[in-house]
């Protein structure tokens, strides 16, 4: 059942073989910082952030009528440096940080409209929370993708245990969640991936095999895995502080990660394995996650030794199941 003859790794689909499949090159994200916040910062279902998060700050909305023009100015200045770095011709709109369907539509519809009119900007990647996308949101976004333009959904899950959905202080339900992926995949341009962390206390490799057989069960485009990370100067470390507990050891949550990826239906593409501190000075544990290569090189060869690929333990009838999902793209 594996398409491995078309993973460049031989061992999961990753999101650039997908990329390159759709669109016959390479294709980079354009970080873009919209001016938003969270239902976890403003009020609404907390004020502090979600514990694991080192957002620093809270974003607010750009003046009326400049949204646009701002985000323009961003896509724009940021190509010719992606471009010259890997010598890339096309770009997706990255919407990054904070809650990026968190406002009004019209101001929305502004700031989507800055991102995707520039020559070479074939399509938009959105982070948001699975609770904060409304129904007139999801037909707006999946209005961009008619024409071919690719509007990629990526929704925090985080977890499919409601006692780490507490721990994180994510201020909303497993339940929550998965009603909100599966709204979005009812909408045909869209390409929906969602985002788990393992390593929260009481995580197990279950949790790792469960997360990957929803995913599939839902019919999900993409997903993102990573381990929990502790940041300085976030809620976590400061209760990680007073009460510390066993951090994931790099070779464990490779063995989760080879369960989530052998639980993984092989036409889900895999936009991220480990996650890294980008400022190894802001992180408390572990201490692996200030490695760029070695994290995914051990995963690589961990499953190379047990003759392992994405969708391994995934039962040839279930799969046939799965193939006709209309949800697939
Ligand atoms: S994790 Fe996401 S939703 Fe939570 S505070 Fe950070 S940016 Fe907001």
């Amino acid at each position: 059942m594996t398409t491995s003859a078309a993973w460049r790794n031989g061992l999961w689909h990753a999101y650039s073989d997908h990329l390159a499949e759709r669109f016959g090159e390479k294709v980079y994200k354009v970080t873009v910082s919209a001016g938003f916040t969270c239902p976890t910062r403003d009020g609404t279902r907390g004020t502090n952030g979600c514990s694991f998060c080192d957002e620093r700050g809270s974003s607010s909305f750009f003046s009326a009528g400049s949204a646009s023009r701002s985000i323009e100015a961003q896509v724009r200045e940021g190509i010719p440096k992606i471009a010259e770095r890997f010598s890339a011709g096309k770009f997706l709109a990255y919407f990054q940080s904070f809650t990026n369907t968190y406002g009004p539509l019209n101001y929305l519809r502004e700031v989507y409209d800055g991102a995707i009119n520039i020559p070479n900007v074939v399509g938009m990647a959105i982070g948001t929370r699975p609770d904060c996308i409304p129904g007139e949101v999801l037909a707006l976004l999946n209005s961009y993708g008619h024409g071919g333009r690719y509007v990629s959904l990526e929704l925090g899950l985080q977890s499919m245990r409601d006692e780490a959905l507490r721990f994180y202080e994510r201020g909303h339900t497993v339940a929550e969640g998965l009603d909100g992926v599966e709204r979005a995949l009812r909408f045909p341009n869209l390409s929906v991936a969602v985002h788990f962390m393992f390593g929260a206390p009481g995580d197990t490799i279950a949790d790792a095999i469960l997360a990957a057989r929803t995913a599939s069960r839902l019919g999900v485009h993409g997903v993102k895995i990573h381990q929990l990370m502790i940041l300085k100067d976030t809620a976590l470390a400061r209760r990680y502080a007073h009460e510390p507990w066993p951090l994931l050891e790099l070779d464990e949550y490779n063995r989760w990660a080879m369960a989530f990826l052998e639980n993984l239906d092989p036409r889900i593409h895999v936009e991220r394995t480990h996650g890294m501190s980008s400022h190894p000075d802001e992180l408390v544990g572990p201490a692996w996650s200030a490695q760029r290569f070695v994290p995914m090189d051990s995963l690589k060869k961990m499953m190379r030794e047990n003759s392992s690929h994405q969708g391994k333990a995934l039962v040839q009838s279930s799969c046939q199941t799965l193939l006709h999902s209309p949800a697939l793209i």
